[in-house]
């Protein structure tokens, strides 16, 4: 398919799978060297920027966010603004106050979340490539989902100016792609210490040739909880990679059992100062009733655009971080934090990566996931969560799929800054990986 063929199918595409809450008109690709597309909350000058959120409809950036002006510097074109869970907050781009994106795979089924669209339109437009962002797995739950590769780069590794805050110390973004040499080459392009956000960082250079992975630690917390699919999946994973050579070995690693409890503090107190400056006068709607007085103003406002799920986690952040219960929570988990961070440099002083499966169960149905619990969903996150509150880089690989036809991911989570070994396992996976593309309509 050609970028043009793409451009002119776009409407309908976008028509079937719901990837793009807003997407080019052009069908010329003039003298782009390649399509992309970035999640709705990195912002850009030509295209609505609303982060999956009501309050944000009308929103139109005066500035793209540094990872986008890097991929057109590097000749990309901006197709489309992906779906998502409203301002990140959820694991299956459900909790969206916009458009849910569909599984490629199955159209009752979700992409995952919240990059969802994300990795949808990186499953269905060939040679595409798309920017997500993850605060606590939201690029390799929909990789896996999706059945495509998906990296978070270390915390610091890319610039987040432009990116609509969901939590500033756990957000990163990353790449979604079906070709695992993409990792590489565009994390490449949007790396970079930028003065503009101070918490990206001087950083070791990424080079074509780097370290590569010989040895893998499977913790033992990492494969409890799988569905019995997944865990036939990723034994058979594992015999493949002793195959091509990589040591695998079954370690312990008892902090993860906290990582989910002490990550949902950390997001939603973060969360919820983030959200604070939706109050209708600033950005994006402002359709409110302008007769009442400011706080009455304000409150109608922020209840009627915001989504349940970002009410929710206002509230849940409000009280952790209040006085009396901070050290209780907040303090606390800041200390798991740590403790999460020790676990995996200890490992990671003797294995290349820590390897488990990416999530504990194939995509699934939009009937089911409106039964579960705001809590049922929080806890599918216990295998994608411990690496984001570590900011060590993870990269999620496909590596089967179950009796439905839906793909299963393994994630590798390597040492801070230490991406090659990741880039390294995922060009050398491919190649023996025998990947199935979802069947694409229009
Ligand atoms: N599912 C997690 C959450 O809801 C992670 C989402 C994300 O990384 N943005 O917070």
């Amino acid at each position: 398919m050609t970028m043009r063929d793409v451009l002119s199918g776009l409407k309908e595409t976008n028509a079937r799978y719901s990837m793009f809450h807003s997407m080019t008109d052009d069908v010329d690709p003039g003298d782009a060297k390649f399509l992309f597309s970035a999640k709705d909350n990195l912002t850009s000058k030509d295209m609505e920027t609303c982060a999956g959120s009501k309050i944000l409809i009308g929103y139109r950036p005066a500035f793209d966010a540094a990872a986008i002006s890097k991929m057109r510097d590097a000749g990309g074109k901006l197709i489309g603004k992906c779906n998502m869970d409203e301002f990140g907050f959820g694991t299956f781009s459900y909790n969206s106050g916009l458009e849910i994106p569909r599984n490629p795979y199955d159209l009752e089924r979700a992409c995952g979340g919240s990059s969802g669209g994300s990795a949808c339109a990186a499953a269905v437009f060939e040679g595409h490539v798309s920017l997500g962002v993850s605060t606590g797995g939201s690029i390799c739950c929909p990789a896996s989902f999706c059945g495509v590769y998906g990296i978070a780069p270390t915390y610091g590794r890319v610039s987040r100016y432009g990116l609509i805050d969901y939590g500033n110390s756990l957000d990163k973004i990353g790449i979604i792609s079906a070709d695992a040499g993409d990792l590489r080459r565009y994390i490449r392009v949007i790396a970079g210490k930028d003065p503009r956000d101070p918490t990206s960082c001087v950083q070791p250079e990424l080079r074509d040739e780097g370290r590569k992975m010989r040895s893998v630690a499977v913790p033992k917390e990492g494969i409890e909880g799988l569905s019995k699919e997944v865990e036939a999946a990723f034994k058979e994973s594992l015999e493949s990679l002793k195959g091509m050579g990589l040591d695998v070995e079954y370690v312990e690693m008892p902090s993860l059992k906290y990582a989910m409890p002490a990550y949902y503090v950390l997001a939603t107190s973060e969360a919820s100062t983030n959200l604070a400056r939706y109050v209708g006068m600033r950005y994006g709607q402002q359709e409110g009733d302008h007769s009442l007085k400011f706080d009455d103003y304000f409150s109608s406002f922020r209840s009627e655009y915001f989504g349940d799920e970002a009410k929710r986690r206002i509230l849940l952040g409000t009280y952790t971080r209040m006085a009396g219960f901070r050290d209780r929570y907040y303090a606390k988990a800041l200390k798991v934090r740590q403790v999460v961070i020790r676990d995996y440099k200890r490992v990671l002083a003797d294995h290349d990566a820590v390897l488990a499966p990416t999530m504990p169960f194939t995509a699934p149905r939009f009937d089911d996931i409106s039964k579960m619990s705001a809590l049922d969903s929080y806890k599918a996150d216990y295998l994608t969560v411990p690496a984001n509150i570590a900011g060590t880089p993870h990269m999620s690989a496909p590596c089967g799929y179950d009796s439905n036809g839906m793909p299963i991911g393994m994630q590798f989570v390597a040492d801070h800054w230490n991406e090659e070994v990741l880039f390294d396992i995922a060009e050398r996976w491919q190649r023996s990986f025998e990947a199935r593309r979802p069947e694409v309509k229009a």
